[in-house]
């Protein structure tokens, strides 16, 4: 068996995931920042606060197509009538003053002439032409409409200094708009961190190479280079490690000159040949765990020369589990997120389970669908931490504590990644 003098291997006790969680939370930097175009900030996360610099909407503007009527501060009645003085389109203005008993007609998002107390919409009125074609018009109105009806009042929406989006949230369609209507035309994001990923593994076959002998495809590292960039960090192929100790500890090193962050699979559980969790520990600073869950046990953490290396165990299951775990929260958090882990809720299991016994947390791969009584999820077919076909019809985890027999019906916290 391979030995290292400060191994100890099989000795480590099971830590529990929130731990090693913590552990990992409190070595992550901070992010850095950047501005970027509003149309091209989708996805990103805000650095800074966004404060409006203006009110929205500028002016009294209609809430409705119709009539703005000057009633002298009072509604207007139904049967009464009003001497129509013109046309207010949208994007246009009708600066006079109307007199009472005077009207426009306005179309929604016009702005309201002075005076105007009342907007009534054009289903509620029938206009009266005048008989002589230079003469004012008249309208009708149909119905008792209360004073201030259908008039939105300038700021309604946004004043100068009022918090439109927090710092720390993700941008999203509807924060576009608000930071468009607040003014800025940038917006401060953290900036993208560089994520290098490299497998290890005497048995993965290279890149485009054909399956011969004993040889199986690198699912790994292109599965963790999509992670990284649907986390919205940028991924670097730092490629296969092959598992020789000298070649591991120069690729490790490699990856840490070029990248914010690194991301190994393979070689860090008992085998003969697991050299990475050693060759951390030659490299910086770095701490060897057994996680109390299932899949996912084996995990080891790094920072060589202030970056930080994620060292995730090689069964591809439990690689995209740790993955999710532990390392999306930092790159999240890294971003600036202020909500770096995804959330947990309670769903109804659809299966009975008999309980285990081992001490850890099964996360069984689960499939969910909303039902008439909420979200149910089903583990998918194939839990085994090798079984990626299952793992891809998955759509989230349900955590399992040691102990807890569990009936269909029963409540289990989910997480769901899709
Ligand atoms: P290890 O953690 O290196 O002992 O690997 C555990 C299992 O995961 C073995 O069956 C490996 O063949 C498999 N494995 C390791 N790395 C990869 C990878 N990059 N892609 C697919 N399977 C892998
Ligand atoms: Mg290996």
């Amino acid at each position: 068996m391979h030995s290292d003098p400060t191994s100890g291997s099989t000795a480590l006790p099971l830590t529990p995931l929130n731990e090693v969680i913590d552990i990992v939370m409190s070595r992550v930097p901070g992010p850095q920042t950047e501005d970027v175009p509003l149309a091209e900030s989708l996805g990103r996360i805000l650095a800074e606060d966004v404060v409006s610099q203006r009110s929205l909407p500028p002016f009294r503007s209609s809430a409705m197509d119709g009539y703005a009527l000057c009633c002298g501060g009072h509604g207007a009645l139904s049967g009464s009538t009003f001497e129509v003085l013109g046309t207010v389109a949208a994007g246009a203005t009708f600066g006079d003053a109307l007199g009472l008993g005077q009207a426009v007609r306005i179309m929604t998002g016009a702005p309201v002439p002075p005076k105007a107390d009342v907007v009534v919409m054009v289903e509620q009125t029938t206009s009266h032409p005048h008989p002589v074609s230079d003469r004012p018009d008249t309208v009708e109105i149909n119905a008792d409409v209360a004073h201030g009806s259908n008039i939105r009042r300038a700021g309604e929406d946004i004043k100068p200094g009022e918090l439109v989006l927090h710092a720390g949230a993700v941008i999203d369609p509807t924060g576009i708009a608000a930071a468009v209507n607040a003014g800025p035309t940038s917006v401060p994001v953290g900036k993208r961190p560089r994520v290098a990923v490299c497998t290890t593994g005497d048995e993965l076959a290279g890149d485009g190479e054909k399956l011969s002998g004993a040889k199986i495809p690198d699912s790994n590292r292109p599965m963790l280079l999509a992670a990284v960039d649907a986390a919205g960090c940028i991924p670097i192929d730092a490629g296969r490690l092959g598992d020789e100790r000298a070649t591991t500890e120069r690729g490790i090193a490699r990856a840490v000159a070029m990248a914010d962050f690194v991301i190994t699979t393979g070689g860090v559980s008992a085998g003969d040949f697991d050299y990475v969790q050693y060759v951390l520990g030659d490299l910086g600073w770095s701490q060897r765990f057994r996680i109390a869950m299932k899949p996912g046990k084996p995990f080891s953490f790094a920072v060589i020369e202030g970056t930080p290396v994620f060292a995730l165990p090689g069964n591809p299951v439990s690689a995209y589990v740790a993955f999710e775990l532990l390392v999306r929260p930092a790159l999240r958090a890294a971003l600036g997120s202020s909500a770096p882990f995804r959330p947990w809720a309670q769903a109804r299991f659809a299966d009975d389970r008999p309980a285990h016994h081992d001490g850890k947390t099964h996360f069984l791969r689960i499939a969910s669908l909303w039902d008439d009584h909420g979200l149910l999820v089903k583990p998918v077919t194939g839990q085994g931490s090798h079984q990626m076909a299952a793992l891809s019809l998955s759509n989230g985890i349900a955590a399992l504590e040691s102990g807890r027999d569990v009936h269909a019906g029963d409540l289990v916290p989910t997480l769901l990644w899709r």
